[in-house]
């Protein structure tokens, strides 16, 4: 149920959000949509993905879970933040295996593979992920997974 799954992982970030005083919200208006694959994994897309809006969101933002739209084929959900943004020329390229911000600030602690296994795992689920931002504004992730045959 990724529904649940999607939950669970918004209230184990809720720490990690309340230290920055990053509010973190959810609008989930599924109780259940049933996909096929890897919990963990899954799981581990859904923390990467939040991980990121927390990251690249100073003080005081705000970071939200939605679910865009479902069908009886696939569903997609959104991770919206609206922290520092994503310059148009890097759209393209943050999910290249360890592409990272040069901004020292945020390039001490990272790897730069989070959205690369991300995209990896999706696809290996037959979803998809994108990114549409405006720099300086916000960031949103969407993610588009099929529902179990
Ligand atoms: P890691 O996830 O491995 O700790 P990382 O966060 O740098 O490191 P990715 O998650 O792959 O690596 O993200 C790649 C880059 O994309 C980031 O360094 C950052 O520049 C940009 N980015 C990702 N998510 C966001 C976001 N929500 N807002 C702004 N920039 C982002
Ligand atoms: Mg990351």
């Amino acid at each position: 149920n990724l529904i649940q799954l999607i939950k669970q992982v918004v209230i184990d970030m809720n720490l990690e959000a309340n230290k920055k005083d990053i509010q973190l919200e959810m609008s989930l208006e599924l109780e259940e949509f049933i996909i096929e694959g890897d919990q963990n994994r899954l799981q581990q897309v859904i923390q990467n993905v939040v991980i990121n809006s927390i990251k690249y969101t100073p003080s005081d933002g705000k970071v939200k879970v939605l679910i865009v739209e479902y069908s009886k084929k696939d569903i997609i959900f959104e991770v919206r933040d609206n922290g520092i943004g994503i310059k148009e020329e890097e759209l393209p390229i943050v999910f290249n295996r360890y592409y990272k911000s040069k901004k020292m600030e945020y390039s001490e602690d990272s790897t730069g593979l989070g959205l690369f296994i991300a995209k990896e795992i999706v696809e290996k689920h037959k979803g998809s992920i994108w990114i549409e931002s405006v720099f300086g504004e916000g960031t949103s992730v969407f993610i588009r997974l099929p529902v179990r045959q």
